[in-house]
């Protein structure tokens, strides 16, 4: 195609104003704005508070952690169980946020207090769902701290659990906004059938899914490195999708201008991690899907 004729394309196809937010969209966005900026201390109490407003009984997790830049330091992950059964489907995604370089907090909401929220929601989702038809499955809620100085309060909870019965985990990270999914294939070769799940799930429900053969690390890889069946999920436009896919998988010849970084690299952990990128409603459609792709999980074996 021609330069000429891109350019004319890129003007009939100039972005739109959003619709106006649907109400539970803007809810789940007043539920984001509050974590701005907030120390990962009161992160964790908002997490608790949401998680009681929404009628559920989180439980804390206590653990020591740190890491040898911040020397010993205590968290503690936030809890919650839905259903019964001898096996677990267990969701992540941590609540924590980081200092800047300024000392101040990160606002920390595409990273990653969007995730929290699309994970209450799914929470929310699969207990109306479990209500109504008791499976065989528990369903375990983990937000984790302490992901961003390494992972550590995820390590930190899977060290207290059976391993045994895990089923399979699904990870959320920086789902603040867009469309498009984004999930690693790099995840070892237990989770195949997690996979294979979402691939069928995309297609059923005609979502732009993007699989990146390298992706970049998240809670996923506590549970890949002991050969658990896991998947880690991230969210944002299609064009930043595609971008960031070929930052981490295009090699020399990505195409990418010399020194691009793909936005979300932009914004996260930067004073750029701001309210302006959330989409409530965004959030909404991704956690009914994650909710969806649980059930089924627990439907296939
Ligand atoms: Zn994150």
């Amino acid at each position: 195609m021609l330069i000429q004729s891109l350019l004319a394309l890129s003007l009939l196809t100039a972005p739109v104003q959003d619709d106006a937010l649907t109400a539970e969209g803007q809810a789940i966005e007043t539920a984001i704005q509050a974590y701005a900026a907030k120390t990962n201390d009161q992160r964790r109490e908002i997490v608790v508070a949401q998680l009681r407003e929404q009628g559920f009984a989180p439980q804390l997790a206590s653990f020591q952690g740190g890491n040898e830049r911040t020397g010993p330091r205590p968290g503690a992950n936030v809890v919650v169980t839905v259903g019964e059964g001898d096996k677990d489907i267990v969701l992540t995604a941590h609540f924590d946020a980081v200092p800047l370089r300024d000392g101040s907090m990160s606002q920390g909401v595409v990273d990653n207090a969007g995730s929290v929220a699309a994970l209450m929601e799914a929470a929310g989702l699969i207990k109306a769902q479990v209500e109504q038809a008791p499976g065989s499955y528990r369903y375990v809620f983990v937000f984790t701290d302490q992901e961003e100085l390494g992972l550590i309060g995820a390590r930190k909870w899977l060290e207290m659990q059976d391993k045994s019965r895990i089923h399979a985990v699904i990870n959320m990270d920086v789902n603040a906004y867009g469309e498009t999914l984004m999930y690693g294939e790099n995840v070892g070769e237990a989770s195949a059938f997690v996979l294979r799940a979402m691939r069928t799930q995309c297609a059923e429900r005609a979502f732009d899914c993007v699989a990146f053969p390298n992706y970049p690390p998240s809670d996923d890889r506590v549970f890949s490195a002991l050969g658990l069946p896991v998947i880690s999920i991230g969210s944002q436009d299609a064009v930043g999708a595609h971008q960031m896919w070929l930052a981490f998988n295009g090699g020399q010849s990505n195409g990418l201008a010399e020194g691009f970084v793909p936005p979300v690299f932009q914004r996260i952990h930067s004073a750029d991690d701001r309210m302006e990128w959330v989409d409530g409603d965004d959030i909404l459609r991704t956690a009914t899907f994650v909710a969806d792709l649980a059930l089924r999980l627990a439907r296939d074996e």
